[in-house]
């Protein structure tokens, strides 16, 4: 089942590093483990990796600070949080908005390998897994935009830009629905399952990341719309 995906688990508290690297073995994944930031983002950035599992309070460089560089520098690996903070804290929406997921300590071990199955399901890598069934059409032209689905691509005035998985997901959903206003809880259930940690806000972040590639003019958007009080639409 786990198809031997390459995992990073980046995480100070041996009590919780130990016992998470030995289970996730146990399911048939290969496991690096990282002690602090600074090692964390050295093999998150390898070639190669599947899924970096992240704790947030870490020595030399914060788990957060871990995830912008990542993200800053286009490295789109699927991560998943692990934080002592919950949706209702007010910080933890911004600190794992790049995130692919979280979860709260303390986590059942059970319930972290479901989310590492489904994030994985979910990413489709080259050679790798094969893209969802769905309904969507793979590409969809529109207004000069050319998006192509099961590429990850977005093509506009001759410039392509790659779609992270979760961001191709995110459209997938609103294409699939095109014309008509999807919340942002049917995003969450279609794109990150019913049990998902992250929020509305999580959301927010990828549709802002979004509208930066497929808009001409991302503060006046013209393809990814807005539905206040009801959700997000495609043109
Ligand atoms: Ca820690």
């Amino acid at each position: 089942m786990s198809d031997g995906a390459h995992l990073v688990v980046v995480e100070d508290e041996p009590g919780i590093s130990l016992p998470l690297t030995d289970r996730l073995r146990r399911e048939g994944y290969r496991v690096e483990r990282a002690e602090d930031g600074v090692r964390g983002l050295e093999l998150a950035r390898a070639d190669g990796v599947d899924l970096v599992l992240l704790d947030l309070m870490l020595p030399r460089l914060n788990g957060s600070d871990v995830l912008r560089s990542l993200r800053e520098s286009g490295n789109e690996v699927p991560v998943i949080c692990l934080t002592a903070r919950t949706a209702e804290d007010d910080r933890v929406g911004h600190l794992v908005a790049g995130a692919d997921d979280y979860v709260t300590k303390p986590f059942s071990m059970d319930e972290l390998v479901a989310r590492v199955r489904a994030v994985l399901k979910r990413t489709v890598r080259t050679g790798r897994a094969a893209p969802a069934a769905d309904a969507a059409p793979a590409v969809v032209e529109m207004d000069g935009v050319r998006i192509d689905l099961d590429g990850h691509t977005v093509e506009r005035g001759g410039v392509r830009e790659k779609l992270s998985s979760l961001e191709s997901a995110i459209l997938r959903c609103l294409v699939e629905r095109r014309g008509r206003a999807t919340s942002r809880t049917q995003i969450l259930r279609s794109v990150w399952g019913p049990y998902a940690a992250v929020t509305d806000r999580t959301v927010d972040f990828h549709v802002k990341n979004l509208r930066r590639k497929l808009e001409p003019d991302p503060t006046t958007p013209r393809l990814l719309l807005t539905d206040h009080g009801v959700g997000y639409r495609i043109a």
